[in-house]
C-alpha cells in the first residue's frame, strides 16, 4: 500500500486521477513552471530565517510557529481556490501531530491573496478526514487510474501532457448522444 500523506489527500480533493498517479509513483514533469512558482512564492512570502520546515514520515509542513506557548503549523497556498483541498491536508496534518501528543493549531496562509483561514480538527473535521482517507485507501487499491475528467486544474496540472498529449484540457467534451438529437 502506498504511504498516505498530506499532500497525496490534497491531490485526491481536486482530481482523483492524480492522486493515483502519484500514489503509484508515476511522477510528472518536475521542471513544470506551475511546481516551480509554488516552491518559489513560498519561500519569498516567508523569508527563510523565519521559517521553521516541520517533516514527519507522511508530512511536511511549511511553517511551525509558537504563539504564547500555543504551537500553529501553516501551510502556504497560491490561492484559496483550493480551500478545500487544503484544508483536507492540514486537519492531517493535526492529526498526525496529536498522535505524536502535540496539540497544535492549524493556518491556511494565501500570501498574494493577504489572507489566512484558522483551521481546527474539529468534529466535522475528523469526521470528514476519516471519510476522505478511507476513500483514497479504496482508490489507490485500484489496479488502474480513473480516466481523466477535464476540471480547471488540468490547465496548470504537470500531469496534463500525460493526460491530454496534444488537446486542449480545456476543450469542451464531446457533446452526449441525447444533447445531438
Ligand atoms: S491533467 Fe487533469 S485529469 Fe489529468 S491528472 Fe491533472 S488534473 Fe487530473
Amino acid at each position: 500500500m502506498p504511504k498516505l500523506t498530506g499532500t497525496l489527500l490534497w491531490y485526491w480533493a481536486i482530481c482523483k486521477r492524480e492522486a493515483w498517479l502519484l500514489a503509484h509513483e508515476i511522477t510528472p514533469d518536475e521542471d513544470d513552471p506551475y511546481l516551480e512558482l509554488g516552491r518559489f512564492l513560498s519561500k519569498r512570502a516567508y523569508p527563510r530565517s523565519k521559517r521553521r520546515e516541520l517533516s514527519l514520515p507522511g508530512m511536511k509542513v511549511d511553517l511551525l510557529e509558537t504563539e504564547a506557548g500555543e504551537v500553529v503549523i501553516a501551510e502556504v497556498k497560491k490561492s484559496s481556490r483550493f480551500v478545500a483541498a487544503a484544508r483536507l491536508q492540514l486537519l492531517f496534518y493535526l492529526q498526525r501531530l496529536e498522535e505524536h501528543g502535540v496539540y497544535a493549531r492549524g493556518e491556511l496562509r494565501f500570501p498574494k491573496e493577504r489572507k489566512r483561514l484558522e483551521i481546527e480538527l474539529d468534529v466535522e473535521g475528523r469526521a470528514r478526514l476519516k471519510q476522505a482517507i478511507e476513500d483514497l485507501q479504496e482508490l489507490i487499491q485500484e489496479p488502474l487510474p480513473p480516466p481523466p475528467q477535464r476540471i480547471p486544474f488540468c490547465r496548470r496540472c504537470a500531469y496534463r501532457d500525460f493526460c491530454w498529449g496534444d488537446l486542449d484540457p480545456h476543450a469542451a467534451p464531446a457533446p452526449k448522444k441525447e444533447d445531438r438529437a
